[in-house]
């Protein structure tokens, strides 16, 4: 007698599971029910066909019921659907949902792949006409059909997971305006925050309106549109609502049969697929597998595994030795010009493992180009590698516009075959300018973790880098001034790399040392010569300044409120900026592209040297960061950006020049910060000083007050706060004014009188009290900073100085006079 499999579920684990069979055994009886209408679809790229991209529908459906017959000899039943398993008679009951007839099928072995259903939560209004999900061809057809017929201006996707991030670009492909609801802090979820801040760039770029942190209250349907209410108290206006905010496996027919499934309704299934009933197998989006790399429990909806489990069931079946080995995630999704990917672990699961950085994996994050920059077209990706002490490769991630999915898949085979860190170092991998570099990003990755590893480059994240007294340490900066220019962390001093060696004094080499530079490169050069020089603690900033600037600029927007505002507000990418622009001088040509960071704005300097003041130039880079440094760079050197956006995928400006860039003006920031050394305890003093700084302030400039020896008692509490001290401090700081109220005038003191008589003089012109005045300095964003050292000497403790003073050394002032214009000592 001849065996007879029956399948449950027709597309993806279903079709291949039917396929393999009949490749390996040409007499099994096989027949394949689908409760819809359509088998083996390419579920993966309906979002393309709503957005036009994949024109044709048909090319949609890879198989059809009369193909799959004539070719495999299977018996497909569409629209039919299983309603139950009866394991005593290893029969499944079907009900043809073209003719409702109910019949009896049964079987030598039953495998489901009956995948997983989009969730629908009971959220008021939640069945409102425009509101769909995407899941199959059905789905597909209504709402392309509703965005063809109805035309509709405004659109809501709900859930920034793969599906909701692919609906938006394709309705934006649409003309539609799209704006995105997330319920996390970031989306595309298998990401790390850090890396989905870069997400998070392009779909503003893209002008996609994200709202994170927020989920949906309850939708309120007013005629054709409908009012979604976010739990912030938000209301977005909507013609059209997508719902993807995840998914629930299609385990019922499972668990009515009594099959061992999870708490979250996924079949059990050993590494053969078998599930807890001998006979059946199960497949694809509705089982447990097990992680590949922690080998814990887990579920993942992917077309991948799906297919890779049909091909085992259908080998076990048929008598060959096979088992499937786990799932590592490896996923990959175009995000307008981007491409995002990832496999393996991420830090968010690390960290829930209980896994601690750097204790117990380490991270390592680089920019590279696509391929050789010289090469036209070379384009940006940032890589991150999480590995382990040992060196073992937990997981990777990478967003970038080419070649992104080469390396994830480089790094997603070595992951597979317990590649090691070194490993990576050491693979050869393809190379011509075209393709790549002569050091691929995966090779360059692995160098960098090996230099991690063997303790050449401690590192600090940008996470971490707020948990650090910077007052502490020093954060130096190694980039050229012009790009300091664009940008740079607060409280960081600048030596150029190459003028490091020569300054290296002004470096105390007893305190840690943090680098940085634009993307990390420069930052561990400099950590080595200073290592190398006798300098104990240097660690490298992770990814360097880029990375940085794109996870403080994404927290920043507080992940709160549209992206497009802060879009707007951010820079002016793709406007015309001067509409009454008219051409008079002569118009130059510059193709930065393939040039990183600060490369085109340099190149860009050095052409408006040669060129005189009207004439325009229109550069052309593929550096993402160039559309927001060239407007700022404009702004600080006189010039006038005319248009900036993007052409095919290259970014674009269009600038005029304005005065003469053979000035120092033209390559560096005009510093217009104020500072000031208060020395002084006397009262007329401290309020001129005062004074000034709230002056300057309200004309928006940043102002430094470093207050260092007598000056300190201006800061100290007025009650006597208890500290322990040594004998000479505890005398010191007792016999000095606590506080602004105890001080005296520097001329005319009277044995005291005089404090006094100019508090009522200032009181009876309407002039603010001392107190009043640091208040205000306060509230208007002065950076009042003691001195560390001044206060060790004066026995003067963090305790007895009034809230909001920060703490500082020389390297803070003098960071801080790098960018004034007006340094003064009280
Ligand atoms: P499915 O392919 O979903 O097939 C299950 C079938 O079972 C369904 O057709 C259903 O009608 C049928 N069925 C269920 N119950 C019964 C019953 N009782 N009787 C009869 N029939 C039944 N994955 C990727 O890896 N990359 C991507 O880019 C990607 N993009 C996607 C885009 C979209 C819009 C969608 C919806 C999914 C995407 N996926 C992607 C996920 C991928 O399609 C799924 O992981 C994969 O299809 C799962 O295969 P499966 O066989 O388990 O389930």
């Amino acid at each position: 007698m001849t065996k007879k499999v029956l399948i449950v579920g027709g597309v993806a684990g279903g079709a291949s599971a039917a396929a393999r069979l009949r490749r390996l055994d040409e007499t099994i009886t096989i027949i394949m029910f689908e409760k819809g209408e359509y088998i083996s679809f390419a579920n993966c790229g309906l979002p393309y066909h709503i957005g036009e991209v994949i024109t044709d529908r048909n090319m949609l459906l890879v198989q059809t019921p009369e193909a799959m017959k004539a070719r495999f000899n299977i018996d497909v039943r569409v629209q039919s659907e299983v309603l139950h398993i009866n394991k005593e008679t290893k029969s499944v009951t079907v009900r043809s949902l073209m003719s409702g007839d109910v019949y009896e099928e049964t079987y030598d072995e039953l495998i489901l792949s009956t995948g997983s259903t989009p969730l629908k939560p009971p959220i008021p209004g939640i069945d409102a006409a425009n509101i769909f999900s995407l899941w199959n061809i059905p789905d597909t057809d209504k709402i392309k059909a509703y965005v063809d017929d109805k035309k509709p201006a405004r659109a809501v996707v709900i859930g920034g997971g793969f599906i909701g991030v692919e609906m938006a670009e394709n309705l934006i492909e649409r003309g539609i305006n799209v704006s995105l609801v997330e319920k996390l802090d970031q989306v595309m979820a298998p990401m790390d925050k850090d890396m989905a801040a870069l997400i998070h760039e392009e779909l503003g770029n893209n002008g996609i309106a994200l709202y994170l942190n927020n989920g949906v209250s309850r939708f309120v349907s007013k005629g054709e549109m409908t009012e979604i209410h976010l739990e912030n108290g938000t209301v977005l206006d909507a013609d059209l609502i997508i719902l993807s905010i995840g998914i629930r496996p299609q385990s019922e027919l499972a668990k009515a049969a009594n099959l061992s499934t999870n708490a979250r309704g996924g079949i059990v299934v050993d590494s053969h697929m078998r599930t807890s009933e001998p006979s059946i197998y199960a497949i694809g989006d509705v089982v447990e597998v097990e992680d590949f790399v922690t080998k814990t429990r887990t579920m993942v909806p992917l077309a991948g595994p799906a297919n890779k489990q049909g091909r085992i069931v259908a080998n076990i079946i048929c008598g060959m030795d096979a088992e499937y080995a786990g799932t590592q995630g490896t996923s990959i999704v175009k995000v307008f010009d981007q491409t995002v990917a990832g496999t393996g672990l991420n830090e968010k699961t690390l960290n829930r493992m209980g896994k601690v950085y750097k204790q117990d994996y380490h991270v390592a994050i680089i920019h590279q180009k696509s391929h050789a920059g010289y090469y036209p077209g070379s384009m940006p990706m940032v890589l991150k590698l999480l590995f382990n002490l040992q060196g073992v490769i937990l997981g990777a991630q990478i967003v970038g516009f080419d070649g992104v999915d080469k390396r994830i898949d480089v790094l997603a085979t070595a992951l597979r075959m317990g590649a090691k860190v070194k490993d990576l170092k050491e693979l050869e991998l393809a190379y011509a300018p075209p393709y790549s570099s002569a050091k691929d990003p995966v090779n360059m990755v692995g160098f960098v973790a090996d230099n991690i590893l063997t303790g050449k480059m401690d590192y600090v994240g940008v996470t971490e880098l707020d948990t650090i007294d910077l007052s502490q340490v020093i954060l130096l900066d190694v980039r050229e001034t012009i790009e300091r220019d664009l940008g740079y962390i607060d409280g960081s001093i600048n030596i150029p790399l190459d003028e490091i060696r020569s300054r290296i004094n002004e470096l105390d080499k007893d305190k840690t040392i943090i680098t940085y530079c634009a993307i990390g490169l420069r930052g561990y050069v400099a950590l080595r010569i200073l290592k190398e020089n006798g300098f104990k603690d240097v660690k490298n900033l992770n990814g360097g300044y880029a990375t940085y600037s794109v996870q403080k600029c994404d927290a920043d927007k507080g992940c709160s409120i549209p992206m497009t505002e802060s879009k707007l507000a951010f820079h002016d990418s793709g406007d015309v900026v001067d509409k009454s622009f008219e051409q008079k001088g002569q118009t130059y040509t510059l193709n930065a592209c393939g040039l990183q960071c600060p490369g085109p704005i340099v190149q860009v300097y050095k052409r408006m040297e040669e060129m005189e003041r009207g004439d325009v130039l229109d550069v052309t880079a593929t550096d993402p960061g160039f559309k927001s440094d060239i407007g700022v760079w404009c702004k600080k050197t006189g010039n006038t950006l005319i248009e900036s956006g993007k052409r095919d995928k290259v970014f674009f400006a269009i600038i005029k020049k304005g005065i003469p860039l053979n000035t120092t003006v033209a390559t560096t920031k005009l510093p217009d910060d104020k500072t000031m050394v208060v020395f002084s305890g006397d009262l007329d003093k401290a309020i001129a000083a005062f004074i000034i700084a709230n002056g300057a302030a309200a004309m928006g400039r940043k102002v430094t007050m470093f207050f260092t020896f007598w000056g300190l008692n201006i800061l100290r509490k007025p009650e006597k706060i208890s500290a322990k001290k040594d004998f000479l401090g505890a005398m010191f700081s007792s016999m000095m004014p606590r506080g602004s109220k105890r001080l005296g005038l520097s001329k005319m003191n009277m044995m005291g009188m005089g404090a006094p008589m100019i508090r009522l003089v200032m009181k009876n012109h309407g002039v603010n009290s001392l107190e009043e005045l640091i208040q205000q300095a306060m509230d208007n964003g002065v950076n009042i900073v003691a001195c560390n050292m001044s206060m060790d000497l004066m026995g003067i403790t963090e305790a007895e100085l009034m809230e909001g003073v920060t703490y500082g050394g020389v390297a803070t002032f003098l960071g801080s006079t790098d960018d004034a214009n007006m340094s003064l000592f009280i």
